[in-house]
């Protein structure tokens, strides 16, 4: 068993200027989104490790401020010492002491959203295959007022209801996910979108959606629409809202308490024929390729074989500061396939 030696002095003098990164304009938001995440995707993953990290502290400070001790403690504890099993250059499998589960917590976030990845990528798969069905990534948004985020969700959640129960959805579409993303612009007006992975029977002039979109909120006929290629990553690029629903970094103590308020908010759900196939879903175990891999790593112990390399893996135990730094050391280390599997 190898001992950790990683310091965690140089992390700390690193933090900072990664927080300077978020400088673009807010209000065209859908092209927005494109670059936004075309930055995240140039990212390493030691980077993103890091931006978890500062995002813990920050809430955790803001959550200090309010008063929210116990909130701030399991926020400080979530992901505090981490059992790592790794050859070295690969990591099989991260086990953290403790989770806290708050929804904003982007550790807890990330396993949150896998969960719900490995649940719904199959009966999606399934759903396609029986319905004949294409998936498509809608983005609905709605017009500008001055309400909290409570008002916003609400009446995009209820305008998206009108629109299903539209004769035009019904003939074109048979279901699917959605979940909600929240920001707020330099006005302090909250944005709320809604990502919807909609399954379409067939093609439609996009016009028609716009009015029919405007029709069901009454002011807005906003919205984006890209078919989906590969279902896997159209899901990961959904749930992603799940684990983010907002840009924490711009986030404030009046932020975080309305946030606190939104409790029983749901972030994310089914829809239409897709929800009602979900309830009798039962997937096979032989084919698919993300929950094999989940349960894999779950049976890889000390001394197996690297799934990547086939090195053995051994423990390392490291605290949440020396985590970016050990996945910057394997990035760094020459030359070889760096693991993408826990990304
Ligand atoms: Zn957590
Ligand atoms: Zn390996």
């Amino acid at each position: 068993m190898i001992q950790s030696t990683l310091s965690t002095d140089l992390i700390t003098s690193d933090i900072l200027p990664v927080l300077s990164k978020s400088k673009v304009a807010r209000h065209t938001y859908l092209d927005n989104r494109v670059t936004k995440s075309q930055r995240e995707n140039r990212r390493t993953r030691s980077q993103r490790a890091r931006e978890r990290l500062q995002t813990k502290e920050h809430l955790s400070r803001l959550a200090v401020g309010l008063g929210e001790v116990e909130l701030a403690d399991k926020l400080e504890r979530c992901h505090s010492r981490l059992s790592v099993l790794t050859c070295g250059r690969h990591i099989a499998r991260i086990i953290p002491n403790f989770t806290c589960e708050f929804r904003l917590c982007p550790d807890c976030g990330r396993r949150r959203s896998r969960k719900l990845q490995s649940k719904y990528l199959p009966a999606m798969r399934g759903f396609m295959l029986h319905r004949k069905v294409t998936p498509v990534h809608l983005v609905l948004t709605q017009t500008h007022r001055k309400e909290n985020r409570k008002q916003s969700a609400k009446r995009i959640k209820d305008s998206f209801t009108r629109l299903q129960r539209r004769g035009f959805w019904k003939e074109y579409f048979k279901g699917g996910t959605w979940s909600l993303e929240f920001t707020k612009d330099k006005n302090g007006l909250h944005h709320t979108h809604l990502h919807i992975i909609g399954f379409r029977r067939k093609f439609f002039d996009i016009e028609l959606l716009r009015g029919e979109w405007l029709a069901a909120t009454g002011d807005s006929h906003v919205l984006n629409l890209k078919p989906i290629k590969d279902i896997a990553a159209g899901l990961r690029e959904v749930v992603k809202y799940v684990s983010k629903p907002l840009d924490i970094r711009r986030f404030g103590a009046a932020d975080l308490k309305e946030f606190l308020g939104l409790k029983n908010m749901r972030m994310f759900g089914t829809f239409g024929e897709f929800r009602d196939f979900c309830k009798s879903f039962v997937p096979s175990d032989n084919n698919d390729a993300m929950s094999e891999l989940e349960s894999l790593s779950r049976d890889l112990v000390e001394g197996c074989a690297c799934p990547q390399c086939s090195a053995p893996l051994f423990d390392l135990r490291l605290s949440k500061s020396e985590l970016p730094q050990f996945y910057e050391q394997i990035e760094s280390s020459p030359p070889g396939k760096v693991g993408t599997s826990w990304n």
